[in-house]
Parts: structure tokens; sequence; C-alpha cells
């Protein structure tokens, strides 16, 4: 079967992966320079490991992806870094149910309510009663008001701004069931870890053509990918397509859908992310916190991640790795800001976590994606784009179809390893 993927992210180099294995033959398209997608890396001259655009790790129940790595021999690093809160100008750590008990800026009342709220998620495994419910709502009311207001709803207001009201239980609930206390990142960082995967997909005879921006999609009499590359359009024929980009940027790719499908899946939504990294020759958090909530809905900043509190600063040249991080709805103004002003707008916040940080930048860049995280309203599980489309033999698994948990490149492997089941007729 001849096979073309659109997007060498996770989801494709999977699917890619898994379908080469079968001895089908699959050409991978990606507009980037390099694989990976949302999990892109770069890597700084002097830096033996690359860095992720945006901030990323697995968590040690992240099964699928942590067994494709031992599949393909890869090594992972596991470890236990340290998650914090940022409260009343305040560090606490954060991240077991004994530091919530003893979480010193709520009565002891509370601290028991919201342990047993959280208990609650982590241990309760029926997450569809939950989708019928609003996050925001169900909080403040069982884990009770000073809780809420203290540490859940700044997070809530500063990753989803306004549409906070919008987010189900389920998306809460997968957050605290899934995570785990230890974490895990591949050798090397994501980007090599990509690299290696599609240099398994090209030895098993698969093609990958980066630098190359697919146009349209068409399903009429033949399934064709029309492609842009080095200036010139190409039109290339296979007997099927997979689509693994987010389903706005499919709508605008395929031809002829029908009017009542774009229709239903326009309606899906989602949030960019801006990180800006710093390079510092001093650690950010001292304490060694890796991740660091900023609990206080008046600030610019949502969170603070250390990543060489993480995986350790020798592998970048000694340096300190800090995102500074954000996400926005796509047309947010925040988009349209330079690196500086951007940083001019976190600095007075960052100097309040620490306030030498300048003294010690060697320097600094901006990522942006209008396409970070989907928004999951409530009874979300009716809005879930389906794998076939109305297109005879294109296919499409995108990051919007991972349900109930929350997107992760895990997923991605989970969703590339059924679509190229689907396309084989395995299932
Ligand atoms: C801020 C942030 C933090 C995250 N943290 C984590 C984390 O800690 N752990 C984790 O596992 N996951 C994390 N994720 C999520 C993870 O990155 C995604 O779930 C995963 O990478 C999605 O993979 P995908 O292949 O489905 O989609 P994508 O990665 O979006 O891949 C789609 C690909 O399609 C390409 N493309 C788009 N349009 C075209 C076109 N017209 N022609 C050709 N190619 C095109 C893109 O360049 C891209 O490579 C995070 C994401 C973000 C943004």
């Amino acid at each position: 079967m001849k096979v073309g993927i659109i997007g060498a992210g996770f989801t494709g180099l999977s699917a890619g992966y898994y379908l080469t294995k079968e001895g089908h033959d699959v050409t991978i398209f990606d507009r980037d320079g390099v694989p990976g997608g949302l999990a892109i890396g770069f890597q700084e001259k002097n830096w033996e490991w690359s860095l992720e655009k945006h901030y990323h790790h697995w968590f040690t129940n992240d099964r699928s992806i942590l067994s494709l790595a031992r599949e393909l021999n890869y090594k992972v690093f596991i470890t236990r870094p340290k998650t914090s809160v940022y409260v009343d100008g305040k560090f606490f750590q954060l991240d077991s149910p004994l530091n919530v008990l003893q979480f010193p800026r709520l009565p002891i009342f509370d601290r028991i309510r919201m342990a047993f709220v959280l208990g609650l998620m982590r241990y309760n495994p029926f997450w569809k009663p939950l989708e019928k419910i609003r996050a925001v709502d169900f909080l403040p009311k069982v884990m009770g008001k000073r809780a809420y207001e203290k540490l859940w709803e700044p997070l809530f207001i500063n990753k989803f701004g306004d549409r906070r009201h919008d987010i189900s239980l389920a998306w809460f609930w997968a957050r605290v069931r899934k995570r785990t206390p230890s974490l895990a990142y591949p050798q090397g960082g994501f980007l090599k870890f990509a690299n290696h995967l599609a240099n398994r997909i090209k030895k098993q005879k698969g093609k990958i053509f980066l630098n190359t921006e697919v146009i349209s999609v068409e399903s009429d009499k033949e399934t064709k990918i029309n492609i842009k590359r080095n200036l010139e359009i190409k039109s290339i024929k296979f007997d099927k397509i997979l689509v693994t980009l987010p389903t706005f940027f499919f709508l605008k790719l395929a031809k002829n859908l029908p009017g009542d499908y774009v229709k239903r899946l326009s309606k899906l939504e989602g949030f960019g992310a801006i990180n800006l990294v710093m390079r510092l020759d001093r650690k950010f958090l001292n304490d060694n916190t890796y991740w660091l909530n900023i609990c206080d809905k008046n600030s610019p900043v949502m969170a603070v991640v250390e990543h060489t509190n993480f995986m350790n600063s020798k592998y970048y040249d000694r340096e300190h790795v800090v995102y500074v991080a954000n996400y926005f709805l796509p047309n947010d103004p925040h988009f349209k800001m330079t690196d500086n002003e951007l940083l001019k707008e976190c600095d007075p916040y960052l100097k309040k976590i620490n306030s030498k940080y300048r003294e010690n930048l060697i320097s600094y860049s901006v990522f942006r994606t209008p396409f970070a995280q989907p928004l999951i309203p409530m009874n979300y599980s009716k809005m879930i784009p389906p794998i076939e489309t109305p297109l005879k033999n294109v296919y499409l698994s995108n990051i919007q179809q991972v349900y109930p948990w929350d997107r992760g490149t895990n997923y991605s492997v989970e969703n590339g390893r059924e679509v190229a089941k689907m396309m084989m007729n395995l299932v």
C-alpha cells in the first residue's frame, strides 16, 4: 500500500514507523526542516543536547512512547524533579499528598478537603460523568473556596483566561490522574529522539520530505497530495493519505468536504502557546524547582520551568535553561508582540522571583505556536473528530482526538499506531 502522511510530528512519525514495519510504502511530508512537530527542538552551538522549543517531559506511565523508545533501543532518563507553587510571593513544594497537608497558606481543614478532592480525582477511574460538569463550578464547591481561590483559580485564569468557564472537569481529572512524581526524558532531547525514529523509518524504506509544505489534499477520482517544495508545485498519488495536523488546518487543506462536516469540526477550538526560553549562567530557581506554577491571577507568567533542574546542565554547556510559559487564544495580541516586548512584560514579575536574573542572562529566544492545547469543553466525547473523513481513503489522526487524557506525545504514538492498524485494515 502506498501511503502519504502529512506531518512529521510524533503522530505522523509513529504511524510511518508502524506502517513501514509492515512493509508499506510510506512518504512523510513536513513543512518544517526537522521532525518533531510541537515537540520540536533546537540546539545552541556549544550544547551537547537539543532542547524543546516548548517544555516537554514524559510521565513514567506514558507507556506507549516509553515502550516505543525501548523497542528502538533508545535511552530514557527517569528522575523525580521538584514541582512547586508560587503563592503570596513565596515558594512551596507541592508535589505529594504530604505537601498538600502541610501547605501553610491554608487552614488545616481546607488542606484536608483539598487533599480529599485531589485523591478523588486520582483514584476514580470513571471520567465520563465528569465531562458533564464545569471544572470551575465543581472545584470551589467541593474543595472549598479558599483553597480554590488560593491555588487553582489563578492557574485556570493564567492558562485559559475567560475561556476557563468552558473547561470540563474531565480535563482536570486527567491532569491529576495521569501525573507521576517521577518524570522521563529521552537522552539528547526530543529532537534527537524524533530524528532517531525518522532514521528507523528510512531504514524500513520510508521516505521523509522536510521543508515540504502540503498545500492541498484531494480524493475525487484519485487520492492525491499537492505539495510545494523549493517553489515547485507537485501532485503525488497515494492509495491512502493520513493527515496529522490540527483539524482547523485539515479543513483548510482538504478539497470538497461536505458543509455539515466542516461546520461540526469548525467548533473545535484550541489555545496557542508562547514560550520565552532564557539561557542563564546561574540558576533561576535556586531551590531546585523544575516546575513552578504561578498562583497569582495578575501575573503575566503562567509557569516557570527550569529544564536544567530536571536534566543536568552539563548537557547544555553548564548553562541554566528556563522556560517562561504562557498560553493564549490564537487571536491574542501577544502573538503580535516582539520578543523584546514579551520579555519586558514578564520582566518585573521575573525579578520578583529572582531579582538578579538579568545579570545572569546570556540570551533569550521566544517560540510561538498558534495551536498547542485543545480546548476541552463539556461533553467533548461527542465532539471528537472521527478518524475516517468524508474523503475516501483520507484519514485524520491528530491532537484533538486525544481524550480523556490531556494531549501529549505518548498519545501521538498511541494514535499513530491505531490509525496505522486501521489503514492496514487490521481493526
Ligand atoms: C507548550 C507545550 C507543552 C507540551 N508539553 C508536553 C509534554 O511535556 N509532554 C508531551 O508528551 N507532550 C507535550 N506537549 C504536546 C505534544 O507536543 C503534542 O501532543 C504532540 O507533539 C502532537 O504531535 P502531533 O504529531 O499530533 O502534532 P504536531 O506535533 O502538531 O505535528 C504536526 C506536524 O505537521 C506539520 N505541518 C503543519 N502544516 C503542514 C503542511 N501544510 N504541510 C506539511 N506539514 C505541515 C507541522 O510542521 C508539524 O510537524 C506539549 C505541547 C506544547 C505546545
